[in-house]
């Protein structure tokens, strides 16, 4: 098995991963509602997608409609 023939240290390390950082990528506004969204996705806030809705979000869904 290979082993590092030296000690990285705290600080060797922190700078490495200096550069590992990520970036949220181009958000776009919601036509429909204005929140930010990634671009290509559906809203997550209002479930629509090219102008339409496409999903229902969880505070239109009624839970007891199915249940009896
Ligand atoms: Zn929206």
């Amino acid at each position: 098995m290979a082993v590092p023939q030296n000690r990285v240290t705290r600080s060797r390390r922190n700078m490495r991963r200096a550069h590992d950082g990520l970036t949220a990528g181009n958000p776009n506004e919601c036509s429909n509602c204005g929140e930010l969204k990634r671009p290509h996705h559906v809203c997550p806030s209002c479930g629509h997608y090219a102008d339409r809705e496409v999903i229902a979000t969880a505070g239109e869904v009624d839970l007891d409609e199915d249940a009896a």
